[in-house]
């Protein structure tokens, strides 16, 4: 397929390189020159703008900041310079109303468009294992997820418009909340006495698994290999986890629903960024503890 990719940052950049890695002519654009470089060195094609890089697109692929973005790009640049047949495939994270807004914009152009953020993070996206949560129709999404299989491990049908970015916020909200609990629990254990290997030991096979647990412990020496053993340098940053609450807690007001473990998983977060930890691993919040 002629795919367009907008965006090739830390995410899209492999996430782009793997749909040339399985055959598809990649055409894309970034406003920065490195990242369109790199893209180049992965075996995509580079463009000068949006308008050229969609040039019969049979699908359209953008993994951008924010919501703001995603508005603009797709209402100037990409709705009505597509070929109207493109499908239009948004895999950023950005707030659910934003997400419906341009896609109802989309919609009423003639195209098809679904919101497909990710779950996972830049090794997921460079090796081809991340998962997306898809919204829209039911077609628009048979369509996308042809075109999302390369790049994950698994691409699910999460309801219309806007769902993908739903499920997204209440699972990264769920996360923020879990690894501040297991953040509690490991020190704490630690203040009673226990060996942390020991406490993993337990906790991995009793009720207080979680992934935050398991796969993401924040104690360096513990569990599989995580951003703790690498004094919480790279994985998923703080600033990250913060963004993801902050659109979860904008979702709640909107919805008119009162989270208040995840509210005050927010505060917690924008304590820690405050601090000068923006850059730092989300797990790194066990040194406040
Ligand atoms: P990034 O800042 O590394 O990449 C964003 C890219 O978009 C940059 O290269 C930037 O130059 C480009 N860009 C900005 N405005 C543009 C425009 N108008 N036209 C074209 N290109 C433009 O960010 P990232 O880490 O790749 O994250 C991208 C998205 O993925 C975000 O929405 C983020 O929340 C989400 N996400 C990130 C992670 C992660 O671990 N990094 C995990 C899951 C989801």
């Amino acid at each position: 397929m002629r795919i367009a990719f907008i965006g090739l940052g830390n995410m899209g950049g492999g996430m782009a390189a793997n749909l040339a890695d399985a055959g598809h002519e990649v055409r894309a654009f970034d406003l920065s020159a490195e990242a369109l470089q790199r893209a180049a060195e992965s075996g995509c094609e580079t463009f000068g703008s949006i308008e050229e890089a969609v040039e019969g697109a049979e699908a359209v692929v953008s993994m951008l900041p924010n919501g703001a973005i995603v508005k603009e790009v797709y209402t100037a640049h990409v709705i009505g310079r597509a070929r109207l047949d493109a499908i239009l495939i948004d895999c950023s994270t950005i707030d659910v109303a934003t997400a419906r807004e341009v896609e109802q914009i989309a919609a009423d152009a003639g195209y098809a468009m679904v919101d497909a953020p990710v779950s996972g993070g830049i090794a997921a996206a460079a090796a081809g294992t991340l998962t997306f949560m898809v919204g829209g129709g039911e077609e628009a999404f048979r369509r996308a997820e042809a075109v999302l299989q390369p790049m994950g491990k698994a691409v699910i049908h999460a309801g219309g418009p806007g769902a993908g970015q739903a499920a997204k916020i209440c699972n990264n909200m769920m996360l923020g909340i879990h690894m501040i609990g297991t953040c509690e629990g490991f020190a704490m254990a630690q203040r009673l006495g226990l060996d942390p290997q020991v406490f993993y030991d337990i906790a991995s096979v009793s009720s207080g698994q979680s992934w935050s647990v398991t796969s993401y412990c924040p104690v360096p020496g513990v569990g599989p290999q995580t951003p703790a053993d690498n004094d919480y340098q790279g994985g998923f940053a703080t600033a990250l986890m913060l963004k993801d609450l902050r659109l979860a807690m904008e979702a709640a007001d909107t919805a008119g629903t009162e989270p208040k473990m995840g509210r005050h998983a927010k505060q917690l977060y924008e304590a820690f960024e405050a601090a000068g930890n923006g850059a730092l691993d989300f797990s790194a919040i066990i040194k406040t503890i």
